[in-house]
């Protein structure tokens, strides 16, 4: 029999980051050790407190049962009571915090809520992939907004044409950005603000890594802006925080009429998250958050290093403020394919393509700093030797 699948699953972009992994085992076969730069997933472990919690919590047979489905009230207390110390943004835990099962989870989820057949839905690009798949699931038709770099990777609110205003339902926008490392300003999230209520439609702030920044400047949240909260939602995640992408417990915050509505869909989807992760997630957020800085000096050194090497390599890119990433130009004219295929084969190191996250990351290459200083230097090292 053969089985097939629904337009949906045929609607799909390509997945772009296949020829890399077959690339990436061809070269592993040959011996070579390889150093991934790839993928976003924080090398450093959960810290120690955080399990500790965790492992105790697991003993409580009251969590071996179903969890409360929006979250443990204490769950969404210390989420509303870390937002009031770190932004100044006052959130009522009952009813503007739900959890998710990881943010990915409630933005792929999110489109159900509000997108009906044929409605837009803004996106950037490049970007995080699972903002135009969770559009193409709701059936909704995803605008890209083009993140150039000479407008700070922010979107030209001008340029999107005025159809695609009148009916878009949703913005997703990201900020510390992933893959550009971009950081927003709150003036522009000021003129968003301005944006959605004029075209009325809800915007969606995905602030996945607001903790990970450099130089004491704290990026701030879409919801600390006045009149954020009427317009949108705000997606943070214990993931890139604490180191618990493994995890998967994360929340989105909010207008309170939005949160409800994702939360039906969810209620109706999944049963929420287990317990004792919740447990360890109150422990991470209202515990002392020192780990967090340390963290944050770490992937600092990391970015030194990548500062050094791409300005020796004569690569244009705009050092980062935030995130783990950096996004730099190709040498040469190369697409983004040529240069991060040679690399992998010619020296074992493992980058991620720019056009992987969208027509408009074509010429660019992103480095993860995920992996420690010194196997770090030994990747630029070897992308260093080769001619182009
Ligand atoms: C890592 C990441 C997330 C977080 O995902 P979780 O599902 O919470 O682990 C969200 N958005 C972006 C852009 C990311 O890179």
């Amino acid at each position: 029999m053969k089985i097939e699948q629904a337009h949906r699953l045929k609607a799909l972009p390509p997945y772009l980051f296949a020829e890399i992994d077959r690339m990436k085992a061809e070269v592993a076969a040959r011996g070579v050790d390889i150093i991934s730069l790839g993928v976003g997933d924080p090398d450093l472990p959960t810290p120690g407190h955080i399990i500790e919690r965790m492992k105790r919590a697991v003993e409580n047979p009251r969590h071996h049962q179903y969890p409360s489905y929006e979250g443990m009230p204490a769950f969404r207390e210390a989420v509303s009571s870390w937002y009031r110390q770190r932004f100044g943004v006052i959130l009522d835990p009952a009813r503007e915090v739900v959890s998710l099962i990881g943010s990915k989870e409630g933005i792929a989820h999110t489109p159900l809520a509000f997108v009906n057949p044929g409605d837009v839905v803004l996106c950037p690009d490049p970007g995080y992939p699972v903002y135009s798949i969770g559009t193409i699931f709701a059936g909704g038709e995803v605008h890209l907004m083009p993140l150039l770099e000479e407008n700070g990777f922010l979107p030209d609110l001008d340029a999107i044409p005025e159809e695609m205003r009148k009916r878009a339902r949703l913005m997703f926008l990201n900020y510390p950005n992933n893959p550009t490392s971009a950081t927003a300003t709150k003036e522009f999230f000021e003129q968003v603000v301005q944006f959605a209520k004029r075209y009325n439609f809800l915007v969606c702030h995905d602030a996945a890594y607001t903790e990970v920044y450099f130089d004491d400047k704290a990026p701030p949240s879409f919801l600390e802006v006045p009149g954020a909260s009427d317009v949108g939602v705000e997606f943070h995640s214990l993931s890139k925080t604490y180191n618990m992408t493994g995890w998967r417990i994360g929340w989105v915050c909010g207008h309170a009429d939005a949160i409800s509505a994702i939360g039906r869909i969810k209620t109706n989807i999944d049963s929420g998250i287990f317990q004792a992760v919740q447990e360890a997630a109150i422990e991470a957020l209202t515990s002392d958050q020192e780990p967090v800085a340390e963290l944050r000096r770490i992937y600092q050194g990391r970015r030194d290093l990548a500062r050094e090497f791409l300005t020796k390599m004569k690569l244009r890119f705009t050092p980062p403020e935030a995130s783990f990433y950096v996004w730099a130009r190709t040498p040469s004219g190369l697409s983004s394919a040529q240069f991060v295929g040679r690399v992998l084969t010619e020296t074992g190191v493992v980058l991620t393509p720019g056009n992987g996250f969208g027509k408009y990351g074509e010429g660019y290459f992103r480095i993860s700093l995920t992996v420690n200083e010194e196997r770090l230097s030994e990747a630029f090292s070897r992308i260093e030797k080769l001619k182009w």
